[in-house]
């Protein structure tokens, strides 16, 4: 196989986004919807949960970090997920925090050393990552200025929300006005959410017509943290399809 080398690759990434991506000022769906996204490298543990969404026609997107550590049934996996619907978002190449990274080097180094290579890696298994999200949540204007040019969508975390109902965290609702970097929520079970929370913040984004951004790690029931059971996430699928909340990926959102 021949590589194409890296400047035609990242040629392509910015042409593919100049010609699919518009802002628009109004939700072109009024129904109110849900953007589900996974974080970091748990792609058994995500393929689990394929027939749950498809039993709830639900689609998500899964940030992946450390993609050329993944071994090939990880890739196929990842695939399958994509096939279903499913997005493949860019998670960095080696999670390292960006507001740290850049404390005494260049900006230009984070893009180089964790932006670049991530999608590299990527698109050599033939992915194109069209989204982000900061590890740790952690950006400022300056790396938000040099990532943009490469993603449709960036996806940052909300402050602290601790004991805060979602209803109130009005930073987590995208409202279709183009904006490109989105705050989700956390929702694995340390952050304290209840599930009758996060139904509450479904109901709110149907009433608003906003789309809500939730945002997991590991699906599991064992408890550990940055975990969220299948069981919970069964019960967030079925209230939203019974809402009648629209899934959307990402790279989706207008
Ligand atoms: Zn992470």
């Amino acid at each position: 196989m021949t590589i194409a080398p890296r400047a035609a690759l990242y040629g392509a990434i910015l042409f593919c986004l100049a010609v699919s991506y518009s802002g628009t000022s109004s939700c072109r769906e009024a129904e109110g919807g849900i953007v589900l996204s996974f974080d970091d490298r748990y792609v058994e543990e995500w393929y689990s949960l394929r027939e749950l969404f498809i039993r709830y026609k639900a689609r998500a997107t899964f940030f992946i970090t450390g993609f050329d550590r993944l071994d090939e049934e990880g890739v196929r996996m990842l695939k399958e997920l994509q096939h279903d619907g499913h997005e493949i978002g860019s998670h960095g190449f080696r999670h390292v925090n960006a507001t740290q990274f850049v404390k005494g080097r260049r900006v230009q180094d984070y893009l180089k050393e964790e932006i670049l290579p991530s999608v590299e890696a990527m698109m050599m298994k033939g992915f194109t990552p069209t989204s982000f999200s900061y590890p740790y949540g952690a950006h400022n204007r300056a790396i938000d200025e040099i990532v943009a040019p490469y993603f449709k969508r960036i996806r940052g975390t909300a402050p602290s929300s601790r004991g805060k109902g979602l209803e109130n965290m009005k930073d987590i609702y995208y409202k279709c006005d183009g904006q490109k970097i989105l705050y989700g929520v956390g929702i694995d079970s340390s952050y304290g959410h209840s599930i009758g929370d996060i139904i509450k913040g479904l109901d709110y984004a149907k009433m608003q017509k906003e789309i809500i951004l939730l945002h997991s790690h590991r699906p599991s029931g064992d408890g550990s943290p940055y975990t969220l059971p299948p069981s919970a996430i069964e019960e967030i699928l079925r209230h939203a399809s019974e809402i009648g909340l629209k899934f959307y990926t990402f790279s989706e959102l207008r």
